[in-house]
Parts: C-alpha cells; structure tokens; sequence
C-alpha cells in the first residue's frame, strides 16, 4: 500500500512538472542574470509625459553617477542623439538614400531643449560640443574616482515627423536612441562620435533603469525593461518599467497596435503588430529565436522580451529587451522575412545587448554574429538545401560584388557613404568569416558561447573577440580574421 501511495505521488509530481514544461512555466532563471550584474551600476530615473497632440515628450532625468575611471573627472557627457534631428544638415534620416522613405512629406524638424541641469542640486551651466547637439557636456567639479554624484537633467523632446529610429510616422512614436545617455570613456577621453547615418553608431555601458510614462488613455508602450504597473490617473495612464544592467532605455507608443504576450521558459514575450495576426507570428517567431540563441549561447539575461512594429527604412533594430520591426515585415507575403528579421534581433541581444562591442569602430563584431545565427538557425530548422539557398543571395552574392574603394568588413561605419555597400561588405563579406571558420573547426557556436559568457554585461574588443575565437576554436585564425575584416581584394 505504501509502496502504491509512493507511486501515485511520483506520478503525480511527475505530470505536475510535465505540464509545467508543456505550458513554458517551467522552473526558470529568467531575469537573475541581469539581477547579479545590477549590483553598484550606475542608476538612471527618467519621469517621462507623452503629449501625442503637440508631438513632445517632457523628460526628467535623475541619474546616481559613479565616476569608475582611475583620474579625477572634470566633466561628464551624455549622449543626446535626439537633437541630431533638429536640422536638415545634421539628421541622420536626410541622406539621399533615405530621405524620401524617411520624410515623405519633406523633412520635419524634431530635436532636444534642455530646460536645466544641476549636479549635486545646484544648478550648472552645459554646452553642446557639437553642431547636431548630441555631445552634451556637464561640468562636475573635481570628481575624484570611486566619488559619486546625481545628475538631474529636464528636458523637451520634439518628435519629428519622420519614419527613423526616433521619429513619428504611421500612428506610432519611435522613441530609439531619444534620451540622454551617458558617453563611454575610454583611453581618458568621453566618446563624441557623431551620429553617422549607416550602421549604429553607439556604444553604451550597462545601468539600471527606472522609467515612468504617462499617455493618454488608450495607447500602448512596448519598452526595454518589464513593465511593473499601469495605472489610470483621469484621462491618463502612468507605465512603469524596471531594467536591470541594460545599455539603454528605449521605447515606442501607439495606440493602433493589436498586441499578443505569452510566457516562455520565465520569460514573458509581448508582440505589438499592425494586425491580431502578426502579433501572433511574432510571438511565435521571437520565441523560436530566443530558444535558439538559449540553447546556443546561454540563458536570455532578462524576464522580459519585446517586439513591436514601427515604420522606418531598415528590418529591423535592437535596443535591450526590446526589438523594432518595421512594418513592411509583417506584410502577408513577408513571413519569412518576419522570421529572419526576428532572428537576427534577436541575437542582438546577446552580442550587443549582453555583450557589447564597439560598434562605430567594429561594426562586424555584432552584426556578424547576428547574420551567422540566422543562417545556422535556417540549417537547424529548414535543412541544408534551405541553408544553402540563404547562403547564396545573402552571403556568396556579396562576395562576388567588388569591394567600395577602400572599405572592408573591419572598417569603422563612418567609411560608408551608402547602406547598400554596407549590408554587403559587413553582414555579407564579414559573416563569411564566421561561417568559414566554422567550417574549418566547426566550433564557432562553442566560441560564441563562451565570449557571451566571458564578457557578459561588459564591453568587449575586437581583440576579445579573436582571442576567444582562436582559443575556443583551437585553431589560429588571426590569419583568416586579417584576410576577411582587413584586406582589399
Ligand atoms: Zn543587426
């Protein structure tokens, strides 16, 4: 009889975590990862008012900073990349290429005003460096290292009319790379690079976030981070979001959006698409991508993932937790771009988001990883001959085509003057790299595990990257890294 009871409960406990596996709601690490890397990172709270009828977002920022350099600070500098929008001349929307998918209506004016800044509550004066203001410099006294302080920053942000990272257009603000975010130091100066039109030219260290938004009733937020309330103040609703270790806070609002959300292994995946649908699709496909990246290169670091649809010339574009897709994707005959466009954003999160590189210099050193996931991931799931077939027109097209006078794969973005050259050179000939090493040692998934696990929350070089490329993969591939990233052929 004992031994009956016995059995009936291990069958019991059996189907219980059985069902638990089926339903995705499984015992999970979702979110620790993030939480462990949280601990004494700089700490970012941004009070943000939505204001859809005049196009204007008013911010406050509250930012604990922590001078971690080794020489006493005289100033800090935030990234304002908004303001880039404020001119013709100086938006990174108005190149040929894509101005007239940008601003159908002729260009439109958007930008940054700050209102005041004060360090430590006494009110100081700021400069912009730069024509475009987005170097916004902040004396700060002496701060000695390991000295700390609080920023606190108010701003308006204008939202121009414009189909861009930050931009309005087709019902939804896009608000990409739109708040003031601190510059990187490195070699004992702040980064200033400017705000180049091809590639992304960021670079960001991991902090936490405190975010609240207040909209009209009615529109929706999909945002880095996880939603923690939503509450109805009169007409208005109050969003509160947390991000642990995230290189930057980003986010995009509609009120025209269909939305899905599931969990998945923890993790609670949310889609906002133009149609009941294509939120679906996307659900469906951003879950197949994060267990593939999982299974190939560790656990998703956060509890929550985003995707939602805006309107902009490119496939798609990652921020932590959070990708944008553009809504050509979610066309009828464009499941499979859907799918490819998921995947790739989706690997940003781990090189990019997890790990984070120098993209302005070695632009190759994420989006390769990226465009090499694909591709295996298309292996994995549809076979050789559908591998083959991706590698023809995205990889062997590409080097076939001449190279631009003096660019390759290793260069910086601001070598490019077009896109076009671009996506070639650097997600076609750079990825070609990845999938050739792997061929020769058929270890680059080992390798890429372990650069996202030796530089997790971090921001690795291009040296870590080879390092542990020839390392994991037992085999020296400096050589085949010079002759793919730095030579004219
Ligand atoms: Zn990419």
């Amino acid at each position: 009889m004992k031994y009956v009871l016995f059995l009936t409960v291990l069958l019991l406990a059996a189907s219980v975590i059985l069902v638990l596996i089926l339903r995705g709601n499984g015992p999970s690490n979702a979110g620790i990862r993030a939480m462990q890397a949280s601990d004494g990172l700089d700490h970012y709270r941004y009070e943000l008012v939505f204001r859809p009828e005049s196009d204007e977002l008013a911010a406050t920022l509250t930012l604990q900073y922590t001078n971690r350099t080794r020489e006493t600070l005289n100033d800090i500098v935030l990234r304002t990349w908004a303001g880039a929008y404020g001119s013709y001349k100086t938006s990174p929307a108005s190149i040929d290429e894509l101005f007239d998918a940008c601003y159908p209506k002729g260009f439109s004016e958007g930008g940054i005003n700050i209102e005041g800044v004060w360090w430590n509550d006494a009110i100081t004066a700021y400069s912009f460096d730069d024509d475009a203001s987005t170097v916004l410099r902040i004396p700060v006294g002496m701060l000695a290292p390991d000295m700390g302080g609080t920023l606190r920053l108010r701003c308006r942000i204008s939202v121009p009319h414009c189909a861009h990272r930050f931009g309005v257009s087709d019902g939804v603000f896009q608000f990409g790379n739109a708040l003031p975010i601190l510059s990187v130091r490195q070699d004992g100066i702040w980064r200033t690079d400017a705000y180049w039109p091809i590639g992304d030219p960021f670079t960001s260290s991991c902090a936490n976030y405190d975010v609240t938004l207040s909209v009209p009733k009615g529109w929706m937020c999909a945002a880095t981070g996880s939603g923690t309330s939503k509450t109805d103040e009169g007409n208005r609703t109050v969003y509160s979001f947390h991000a642990d270790a995230v290189r930057e806070f980003a986010f995009a609002i509609s009120d025209k959006w269909q939305k899905a959300e599931k969990k998945l292994d923890g993790i609670t995946v949310t889609a906002y698409a133009p149609s009941k649908d294509g939120a679906k699709k996307a659900l469906d496909y951003a879950g197949k991508a994060l267990r593939y990246c999982t299974s190939h290169y560790g656990d998703y670091a956060y509890s929550a993932f985003t995707v939602c649809s805006i309107d902009f010339p490119f496939g798609g574009m990652e921020y932590p937790q959070l990708v944008m897709i553009s809504n050509t994707c979610f066309d009828k005959e464009s499941a499979d771009t859907l799918e490819l466009t998921l995947v790739h954003e989706t690997a940003h999160q781990w090189f990019y988001g997890l790990v984070g590189s120098d993209s302005f210099n070695q632009p190759w050193q994420d989006e390769t990883p990226c465009e090499y996931t694909v591709l295996r991931y298309v292996k994995e799931r549809y076979g050789t001959d559908a591998y083959r077939r991706l590698r023809a027109t995205r990889i062997d097209a590409a080097m076939q085509d001449p190279l631009p006078l003096a660019v390759t794969p290793g260069s910086p973005i601001s070598y490019y003057s077009s896109y076009s050259a671009y996506s070639s050179v650097v997600y076609g000939r750079g990825t070609a790299f990845l999938l050739d090493a792997d061929e020769m040692t058929g270890k680059v998934d080992t390798a890429l595990k372990s650069y996202c696990d030796r530089y997790a929350f971090q921001i690795a070089s291009r040296d870590d990257f080879l390092t542990t490329l020839s390392g994991s993969c037992e085999a020296d591939l400096d050589p085949l890294a010079v002759d793919y990233l730095d030579t004219l052929m």
